[in-house]
């Protein structure tokens, strides 16, 4: 499974399409915090289960996407933050929806 089209829409929302043809949006906040870098892993696992992260716009913002070799997308978010590299199977399982 690889993404064919992989775009930002409305300053909140991935769209991805992927190479079977199934088109999916992802919000941004989910995919942030689903980030599955060591550090934001072990914050959320620090978390009760009824927290709700709070995230600055810049926390939020996309600046870059890049491909990892052929399995993954590394996201480089305007808070600096690049670290997480999301597989296209989490990807494409991943409930991108808040509510
Ligand atoms: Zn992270």
């Amino acid at each position: 499974m690889k993404p064919e089209k992989i775009k930002v829409v409305n300053k909140d929302t991935l769209h991805i399409v992927w190479d079977d043809g199934r088109a999916q949006d992802i919000k941004l906040m989910v995919l942030r915090r689903e980030c599955p870098c060591a550090v934001c892993k072990s914050e959320l696992e620090e978390e009760s289960s009824s927290y709700i992260p709070v995230y600055t716009l810049e926390q939020l913002t996309v600046t870059n996407i890049k491909p990892v070799g052929f399995y993954g997308l590394s996201v480089i978010w305007k808070d600096g933050h690049n670290t997480g590299i999301y597989q296209y199977n989490d990807l494409y399982n991943m409930n991108g929806i808040t509510d």
